[in-house]
C-alpha cells in the first residue's frame, strides 16, 4: 500500500493547492494523517503540529483517492487493447477467445493465473491513483490486493434461458466467494458489499435481468449491466437480427437463443432502476426516453461513460452534455484492458476534460472522486479529503497562482498523479 500506511510516525502533508473533494481548491494547506487516517485538513498557517513530520510536497495539488465506477480486472494480462474489429460481435468473440487462451495456456491451474491478472490489474490501479474499484468478476472471485479497495459485481450471462438454475447457482457461490474474501481481508471489501452485473441484453434473457432485479432489491444490491453500447446492440435490441444475432446462433444454435425473450431498449432501462442502486454501463446510444428515466432516478442509477473504450470503438458522439443538461448523473470507468490501453482513470477523466471543454474542470474531477462515493453512499470513506477518511492521497504536480485554475492546470499537465 502506499507509503502513508506503512509510516510508523504521523505525517503532516502540506502542499500549494488542496482539492477536498468540493469547492474551491485550499491554497497552501496541510493534511494530517495519524495511523493511516485522516486526522485534519487545514490552512498551513493553521496548523499546530510537530515540526519533524511533515513531508513539503511544494508546488502541487493534493486530491483524493480515484474511484473508478467500472472496470473487468480478470483482462489485466492484455498489454494492448484487443482489436475492434468489422463489427462488435467480432470483437466480443475474440475476447471469449483470450479469455479460454488465458485460462488453458499459461501452464498454471486456471484459478492461479485468474488470481494473477486480477493481481496485475488491481496493482495498475493503484499506482494510477485508485483507491476503489467497482471490478465485474467472471467466474473466479478474486484475493483483494492490499491498497485498491474493491466491490465486486458477480457476473451472470444466460442466451437460452435453459440454464437459469446452474447461472444463479455459480452466481450464489461467487458471491459467497467474494463475501467470505471480505470477511477475512479487514484492508479490503469488507463493508463495501457486493452486487450483481446481468453482462448485456444480448448475453442475458429479459427473465434473468427481471430475476436479478429481484434479488438486488431484496438483498440490498446494486445491479451493474452494460447497455446501449453499440449500434450492433440496438439493432439486435430492436429487430433480433445483425451480427450479434448471427453469434448468438453461432454459439447456441438458432434454437433457444434469447430474441423471444428481449425488451425494448427503455424496457430494460426502466427495468433495472428499479434496483436500490444502478449502473448503466456506457449508453453511448440511449433514447430519449431512456435519458429522462435516467435523470428522474438520478439519485439512486448512473450512467457509468468510458471514455476511452468509446474512442476504441469509434461510437458515435457520446451525448454527455445532453445528459447532463437533462439532470442524468455521470460517473467515468475505464472499462478492461480488452478495450483500454491501461487502467487509469484519470486518464479517462483528463480525456473527458479534453474533448468536453464546456464541462467545468471539477465537475469532471467529481466524476473519478466525490459524486461516485456519495452515489455509492460510501463518502465518508471515499472521494473526499477529510477526517477519519483512509489516506488515500492523490499528488499532481502544480504551480497555479489562483485557486480558479488549479483543476484546469492540473487536467492540461501531461504528469501523472503520484498516489502518496
Ligand atoms: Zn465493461
Amino acid at each position: 500500500m502506499s507509503e502513508l500506511k506503512h509510516a510508523t510516525i504521523d505525517v503532516a502533508v502540506r502542499a500549494r493547492w488542496i482539492w477536498t473533494g468540493q469547492g474551491e481548491p485550499l491554497r497552501d494547506g496541510v493534511i494530517q494523517v495519524e495511523n493511516n487516517r485522516i486526522t485534519g485538513v487545514s490552512p498551513w498557517n493553521d496548523f499546530q503540529g510537530n515540526g519533524d513530520q511533515i513531508r513539503d510536497l511544494g508546488d502541487c495539488c493534493l486530491l483524493p483517492g480515484f474511484i473508478n465506477a467500472h472496470t473487468h480486472l480478470e483482462f489485466s494480462d492484455l498489454t494492448t487493447p484487443i482489436a475492434a474489429g468489422k463489427n462488435f460481435a467480432e470483437w466480443i468473440l475474440r475476447v471469449i477467445q483470450h479469455r479460454m487462451f488465458s485460462a488453458n495456456l499459461t501452464g498454471v491451474p486456471a484459478e492461479q493465473a485468474a488470481q494473477e491478472r486480477h493481481r496485475r490489474g488491481a496493482q495498475e490501479a493503484i499506482r494510477c491513483g485508485t483507491a476503489l474499484a467497482l471490478n465485474v468478476v467472471h467466474g473466479t472471485s478474486p484475493r483483494g490486493v492490499a491498497g485498491l479497495f474493491e466491490v465486486p459485481f458477480a457476473e451472470l450471462m444466460d442466451t437460452t434461458d435453459l440454464r437459469c438454475q446452474q447461472t444463479w447457482r455459480s452466481a450464489r457461490s461467487m458471491m459467497r466467494e467474494c463475501l467470505r474474501s471480505a470477511g477475512q481481508d479487514e484492508n479490503l471489501m469488507a463493508n463495501l458489499g457486493i452486487g450483481l452485473s446481468p453482462h448485456a441484453p444480448y448475453t442475458t434473457t429479459g427473465r434473468l435481468v427481471r430475476q436479478t432485479v429481484e434479488r438486488c432489491r431484496r438483498f440490498h444490491l446494486p445491479i451493474m449491466m452494460h447497455l446501449a453500447e453499440t449500434r450492433e446492440e440496438i439493432e439486435w435490441i430492436e429487430n433480433g437480427s445483425g451480427p450479434l444475432q448471427e453469434m448468438l446462433e453461432m454459439m447456441v444454435g438458432p434454437v433457444g437463443n434469447s430474441t423471444a425473450d428481449r425488451l425494448p431498449l427503455h424496457g430494460y432501462v426502466d427495468t433495472i432502476v428499479q434496483a436500490p442502486k444502478t449502473l448503466l454501463i456506457h449508453g453511448n446510444y440511449l433514447d430519449h426516453d431512456s435519458i429522462q428515466t435516467l435523470a428522474r432516478h438520478r439519485k439512486t442509477a448512473v450512467v457509468v461513460f468510458c471514455p476511452r473504450t468509446h474512442q476504441h470503438f469509434r461510437h458515435a458522439a457520446y451525448p454527455l452534455e445532453r445528459m447532463l443538461e437533462q439532470g442524468v448523473r455521470v460517473l467515468l470507468g475505464t472499462d478492461s484492458r480488452a478495450s483500454n490501453p491501461d487502467l487509469s482513470i484519470w486518464d479517462e477523466a483528463r480525456k473527458v476534460a479534453q474533448e468536453f471543454t464546456s464541462i467545468r474542470p471539477e465537475q469532471i474531477l467529481r466524476m473519478i472522486t466525490a459524486d461516485a462515493a456519495e452515489f455509492l453512499g460510501l463518502e465518508r470513506s471515499f472521494g473526499f479529503l477529510r477526517p477519519n477518511a483512509p489516506a488515500i492521497i492523490n499528488a499532481v504536480p502544480c504551480s497555479s497562482v489562483s485557486a480558479d485554475t488549479v483543476l484546469e492546470e492540473i487536467f492540461h499537465s501531461q504528469t501523472k498523479p503520484v498516489r502518496l
